[in-house]
């Protein structure tokens, strides 16, 4: 992600941008350890902050810029809770394992697993190299499962305990509207979230029966260096603008709030669901007037 800036500029909002709300999080994931994946930038980032400002303590996964990751974890550590830096390729079997393990030697274990690390190649079809889509897929769709499966273990070897959670487990997939709007010019992208959706789906079938409940969450357009052309300057806002009928641009706290909800009993009968967080994106905004 070499061409891209590796935070968020702290510009303010768009032009046009409407207010975002500040809601408090309530003290619903006390005493349930939580891992995030990519969370030294983005939605990762507000996730594990999220997460942390409801009780849990948290695993900041970071693959770059070690400096951000330690950012973040002295956030939490501001806002009460335990955490700790763990360096993983998420894309890497290898890495992961390593990481559960020393996430769990150091937590004693884990309730919450987002698996959130991402990132774009893009091009055209016919341009698009092998190793452009082996990226893609390797990150988005591997190092999710990856990073679930190990998850899964941890949680099946613990099981329910009933004074922390009415779940044995909890897992949330960052996935995307490309996992059901197709998207030109990113077919790696488009298809490793196609996988995503289920990818989690499955996994949701084949673990509820042990009371693991897995979703995932499908950001729109989200403020975060991912994206930064489609929103950094005011023609790129506007053009933005028209595939989001609730008009303004998501910023990554809109999808803290969802998952802090996902991760906590408060959503216990929720399993398999894809919670859309996009403004409307998936509304076909093109029918707004009739088609
Ligand atoms: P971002 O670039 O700010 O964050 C991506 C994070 O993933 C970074 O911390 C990056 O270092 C990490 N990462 C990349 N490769 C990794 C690897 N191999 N191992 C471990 N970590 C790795 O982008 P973001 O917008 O915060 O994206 C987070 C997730 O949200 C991604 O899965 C992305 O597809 C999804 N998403 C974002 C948007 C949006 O509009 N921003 C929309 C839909 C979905």
């Amino acid at each position: 992600m070499s061409d891209i800036p590796h935070k968020a500029p702290d510009a303010p909002a768009p032009e046009g941008a409407r207010p975002v709300p500040t809601v408090p999080y309530p003290q619903i994931l006390l005493g349930q350890p939580a891992l995030v994946t990519g969370a030294n930038s983005g939605i990762g980032e507000a996730v594990a902050l999220g997460l942390a400002q409801a009780g849990a303590d948290v695993v900041v996964n970071y693959v770059s810029h070690p400096e951000s990751a330690e950012e973040v974890a002295h956030k939490i550590v501001g806002f009460g809770r335990k955490a700790i830096v763990i360096k993983a390729d998420v894309s890497k079997e290898d890495e992961v394992i390593a990481m559960f393990k020393q996430a769990i030697t150091a937590f004693g274990t884990l309730h919450i697993s987002v698996s959130n690390a991402g990132l774009q190649r893009d091009s055209s079809l016919i341009d698009m190299t092998l190793e452009q889509w082996n990226t893609v897929i390797g990150v988005n769709l591997t190092g999710q499962f990856l990073t679930q499966r190990e998850a899964a273990r941890e949680f099946l070897r613990r099981g329910i305990d009933e004074k922390i959670s009415v779940a044995a487990g909890k897992m949330i997939c960052m996935s995307s509207v490309h996992q059901v709007i197709p998207w030109a010019g990113h077919v790696n992208y488009a298809s490793s979230k196609g996988g995503i959706k289920l990818l989690m789906e499955s996994m949701a079938q084949e673990l509820a029966p042990h009371r693991i409940r897995v979703n995932a969450i499908g950001p729109g357009a989200i403020r975060t260096p991912i994206n930064t052309s489609a929103w950094n300057t005011p023609e790129a806002y506007e053009s933005l603008m028209t595939l989001v009928p609730y008009k303004r641009i998501g910023e990554p706290s809109d999808i803290a709030q969802a998952a802090v909800w996902l991760a906590s009993d408060n959503s216990d009968y929720v399993t398999g669901t894809t919670m859309f967080v996009d403004g409307g994106m998936t509304l076909y905004p093109g029918f707004a007037t009739g088609g």
